[in-house]
C-alpha cells in the first residue's frame, strides 16, 4: 500500500473558496516526495487535511493503508509533521520540547532519552538543550520542530516548506539531513516547496500543484527532461 493516498480531495473554505479542486495523489513508501506550486496553490490546505489540522469538505485519505476519517489515531503514529509556523511554546526548555513529544506517543523514557540525544546532536542542538526555546535562532526552531517530528520514529514525515527563510548554507545542511533520514530509516518523506531547485535537489516524485488542481504529477527526472 502507498504511503499516502489521496482521493478526490476538495475543500472549500468557509468564504466560498475553492482551494482543492478534487485532486488525486499517491506517495510510495521510501519516497521523497516534493508538492511543488506557487504560494496560494493550496499546499499547506493538502498537508493541512492529511495531518487533521485542516477539515476537508469531501475526498478519501489514507496513511499507510489507514483511512483518515475511521482511524486517525493510528494514523497519527505513522506521521510525524513539520509546520510552517513555529507551534511549540517558546518559553519551555528545548529538551523539555522533544521528552514531551516522546510521552504524547507512549514512548518509554529509557527509550526517548538516546532518541532524543541522537536527535539533536545530529540536528546541531545539543549544546542547547538545557536553554529555553525562545532563544534559538529561526533556523534552530526549524530544525527543533524537525527533531521533535521524528521522534516516535515515524513512517511518514512531513515538512511545509521546511527551508523557508534559511540561508543556503544551513539549507544545504538540512538538506543533508532529510537524504539521510530518507535514505537510512527508509523514512517517507512528502515536502512541499515552490524552489524547484529543492524538488530537483532532493526529491525522486513530483506533483506540481497550481489553483487547487495537480497540473503535473512525474518523476523529477522526467520533469527535467521535458525542460
Ligand atoms: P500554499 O500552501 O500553496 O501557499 P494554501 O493551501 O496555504 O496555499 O492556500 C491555498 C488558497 O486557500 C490560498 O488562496 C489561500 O489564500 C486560501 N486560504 C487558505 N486558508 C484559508 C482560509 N482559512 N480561509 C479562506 N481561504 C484560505
Amino acid at each position: 500500500e502507498p504511503a499516502l493516498s489521496i482521493r478526490g480531495l476538495t475543500k472549500i473554505y468557509g468564504n466560498g473558496f475553492h482551494a482543492l479542486k478534487g485532486i488525486d495523489l499517491d506517495v510510495a513508501q521510501g519516497d521523497f516526495f516534493a508538492l511543488l506550486g506557487p504560494n496560494g496553490a493550496g499546499k499547506s490546505t493538502t498537508l493541512g487535511i492529511v495531518c487533521s489540522l485542516v477539515q476537508k469538505t469531501a475526498g478519501k485519505v489514507s496513511v499507510f493503508g489507514v483511512d483518515i476519517d475511521k482511524d486517525f489515531a493510528r494514523a497519527k503514529y505513522h506521521l510525524g509533521v513539520v509546520p510552517q509556523e513555529f507551534n511549540f511554546n517558546q518559553f519551555e526548555k528545548v529538551e523539555d520540547i522533544i521528552h514531551a513529544q516522546a510521552g504524547y506517543y507512549g514512548m518509554p523514557m529509557r527509550e526517548a532519552k538516546p532518541r532524543a540525544e541522537r536527535l539533536l546532536k545530529d540536528l546541531g542542538l545539543w549544546d542547547k538543550r538545557k536553554g529555553s526555546a525562545r532563544m534559538l535562532s529561526g533556523g534552530m526552531k526549524r530544525r527543533l520542530m524537525i527533531a521533535r517530528a521524528l521522534m516516535h520514529r515515524p513512517k511518514l514525515l512531513i515538512l511545509d516548506e521546511p527551508t523557508a527563510g534559511v540561508d543556503i548554507e544551513l539549507r544545504r545542511s538540512m538538506w543533508d539531513y532529510m537524504r539521510r533520514i530518507n535514505r537510512e530509516e527508509g523514512t517517507t518523506i512528502i515536502l512541499t516547496t515552490h524552489y524547484l531547485e529543492e524538488a530537483e535537489s532532493l526529491c525522486r516524485n513530483i506533483a506540481i500543484i497550481n489553483h487547487g488542481e495537480i497540473v503535473q504529477n512525474t518523476s523529477v527526472r522526467g520533469l527535467l527532461a521535458q525542460l
